[in-house]
């Protein structure tokens, strides 16, 4: 995709839509200084085509240039024209997915979204990037700042999200007992007919099984002076559930951990936040993942 919309003209042609006959209309013609890229359109056809312009011996930068050649980037059989009011055209993972889902079966797809504003994406393939977490609270918030966060993000590539979440009951059912220390009421969490306790409130010391991280465990011996019987709900730790993505097209996985407080860790096959991150630690993590996975990706 373009790396700034102002790089894409748009213009009607009457010619055909070939690259000999866009060579044709388009050389000699005058365009300007930061247009690289123009999509053609002759009724409901649509082409995409990158221009070079004339360069000035003394190397300034004119306003305007004369075409000296055009290139067919994707022909109108593979190409579609989409509108999108609400979609910002700047934001890869905007662009991506409305490919996608608009125009699966495109090489190259242009998207007129809010503003008015036009760009394109060619042969679109978001990086998967998993999110593995704990539910409750629902929405699963990593998951839900890292959705918010890619809205905006115009300085990513494309990134299709995948939520991996695992049911905090069913890690507690995993390990049945009678009774059960959750790390917090906040959650409202309840387990079958099994007696809850929460140690955010410090209750009376029971043979309990805690289901909970490894700050839990910590903050129980401190409390208690023992570890307690656990069902570790790190998701740094937990494997993937049943309904997590499986084959080699796995992506990279983005996931929290409880004994973090401030660092993003980068580890073989997923980057780790702290388990409360904030957007701006979440999109550190972003940058990092990107730089592990797609570390050629540029806008063109
Ligand atoms: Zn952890």
């Amino acid at each position: 995709m373009p790396g700034e919309y102002r790089g894409v003209a748009v213009t009607e042609v009457a010619c055909e839509l070939d690259e000999g006959s866009l060579a044709a209309h388009f050389i000699g013609l005058e365009a300007y200084r930061r247009t690289r890229f123009i999509v053609v359109r002759r009724g409901q056809h649509t082409a995409i085509i990158a221009v070079e312009k004339h360069q000035t011996a003394d190397g300034e930068d004119p306003l305007f240039a004369p075409i000296t050649a055009v290139t067919l980037l994707v022909e109108a059989d593979d190409c579609a024209f989409v509108v999108r009011p609400n979609l910002d055209t700047a934001v890869p993972t905007a662009l991506g997915r409305a490919a996608l889902e608009d125009a699966p079966e495109k090489r190259g797809v242009v998207v007129q979204g809010s503003y008015g504003h036009i760009s394109f994406i060619v042969d679109p393939a978001p990086l998967r990037l998993t999110v593995r977490e704990v539910v409750p609270p629902y929405p699963p918030k990593l998951y839900d700042q890292t959705r918010r966060l890619l809205e905006v993000a115009e300085h990513l590539p494309p990134i299709t999200l995948v939520a991996e979440v695992v049911e905090l009951t069913d890690l507690a059912r995993s390990r049945p007992s009678s009774e059960y220390l959750l790390p917090c009421r906040g959650g409202g969490v309840t387990v079958g007919a099994a007696s809850t306790f929460y140690l955010d409130e410090r209750p009376e010391h029971r043979p309990w099984t805690l289901i909970g991280c490894e700050r839990s465990q910590q903050i129980h011996h401190w409390f208690y002076g023992e570890r307690a019987d656990q069902v570790d709900i790190c998701p740094r730790v937990v494997p993937a559930g049943p309904t997590g993505p499986t084959g080699p097209n796995l992506g990279a996985v983005l996931t929290k951990c409880c004994l973090f407080e401030r660092e993003i860790v980068v580890e073989t096959g997923q980057v780790v936040v702290p388990w409360g991150a904030s957007l701006a630690q979440i999109s550190e993590a972003l940058t990092a993942i990107v730089g592990e996975w797609e570390p050629s990706w540029a806008p063109a």
